[in-house]
């Protein structure tokens, strides 16, 4: 039996897959930056990004479509980056490990395609992965309108392939994730311990997306978080969340408009109680999100200091959202954030991640 990466380097060389997925090149070498410790009380800290993009080339020419995330975040900066300058960009953010996710645009393949779409991507991830295992890790991609075929692709990422959970939009193809098609998926992720990273996927509602267009990119700055919020207020109320406790789910741009404003959320059925389902779900909204994990990308200490405050330092980790210059000093965001211990800036910048997806130490 080969082992995983003698397994990785076969399955890479039957494909002809070349590594310039995910924008790199492989086999270049960084070069000329120097790399930036992040520091907490005199001690190196391992920092890791969880929302870091990238896309798989072949994988785009099979789904003969743009890379992932044209349209959603602004059009893939990474076409042409080599390994040298993604690296770079890492020391220069004081990045030591990316968790790379391609944002999912073939909800609407067929299965035949999609399976060889996702195979390429999971394989060329992982090989690509297991040659860098101190700078990258990356989440599964899955097929996830065959909930059954999405199931056995995470299996497979995650046992044989050496992935560190799954990314999958906040919908599919115009259904809720809370829908019961999904439940087999939801029940294969607890069942895996599998981190589960929710990002956005902005064509997923097309009335509301009407209503976004014109000047200032609200579909991106508004559907966005709004998106993420409509997707983790389903699981809540619609009862998935009680049905699969021991979910890990890890939502992009700090989980939306929920954690700041979910409240809201446990006053609903008081005040109209006609209009819930008695015992469903079975806890305060607030309890869920507080179980759910988050990414610090909020822009501001101040917001930061927010989700903190609302769901616990020990359920937020470090996100920049690369190749998409929202954000330029991550790690200064989590550093100069008020009123955090030495202990949670540390769980933020890394810790929690490590941990939560089990990455190996260098
Ligand atoms: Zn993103």
């Amino acid at each position: 039996m080969p082992n995983r990466r003698e397994f990785l380097k076969d399955v890479a060389g039957a494909a002809g897959i070349v590594f310039v997925g995910c924008g790199l090149v492989d086999g270049a070498q960084s070069q000329g930056t120097k790399k930036r410790p992040v520091v907490v009380k005199g001690r190196r800290i391992r920092t890791v990004d969880v929302h870091a993009h990238c896309a798989v080339a072949r994988a785009t020419e099979l789904l003969r479509r743009p890379a992932a995330n044209q349209g959603a975040d602004g059009p893939l900066l990474l076409e042409g980056q080599s390994l040298a300058q993604r690296i770079a960009a890492m020391d220069a953010q004081g990045i030591d490990v990316a968790v790379l996710s391609i944002n999912p645009n073939w909800y609407d393949i067929d299965r035949d395609l999609v399976t060889q779409i996702i195979r390429v991507q999971n394989e060329s991830m992982a090989a690509f992965c297991a040659d860098h295992p101190d700078r990258f890790a990356a989440f599964a991609s899955v097929a996830l309108q065959f909930p059954d075929l999405a199931a056995e692709q995470l299996e497979q990422g995650m046992k044989k392939l050496g992935l560190r959970g799954v990314a999958i939009g906040g919908s599919v193809a115009g259904k809720e994730l809370a829908d019961p098609v999904f439940h087999p998926f939801w029940a294969k992720a607890e069942a895996l311990g599998a981190v589960v990273f929710i990002h956005p996927q902005p064509a997923a509602t097309p009335d509301l997306n009407n209503r976004l267009k014109g000047n200032g990119l609200l579909n991106n700055v508004i559907g966005n978080p709004l998106e993420t919020t409509i997707a983790l207020s389903h699981l809540i109320f619609e009862g998935t969340l009680d049905r699969f406790p021991g979910l890990k789910i890890c939502a992009a741009h700090g989980g939306g408009y929920l954690p700041s404003y979910m409240n809201r959320s446990d006053h609903g059925c008081v005040t109209f109680p006609a209009q819930c389902q008695p015992g469903v779900p079975k806890e305060h909204p607030t309890a869920y999100v507080r179980r759910m994990y988050y990414d610090s990308l909020v822009f501001t200490p101040e917001a930061l200091r927010h989700l903190v405050a609302e769901v616990g330092a020990d359920h937020i980790v470090m996100g920049t959202d690369y190749p998409y210059p929202w954000v330029d000093a991550p790690a200064d965001h989590v550093l100069n954030t008020r009123g955090l211990s030495d202990a949670e800036r540390e769980a933020i910048l890394g810790g929690t991640a490590i941990k939560l997806l089990g990455l190996p130490t260098p």
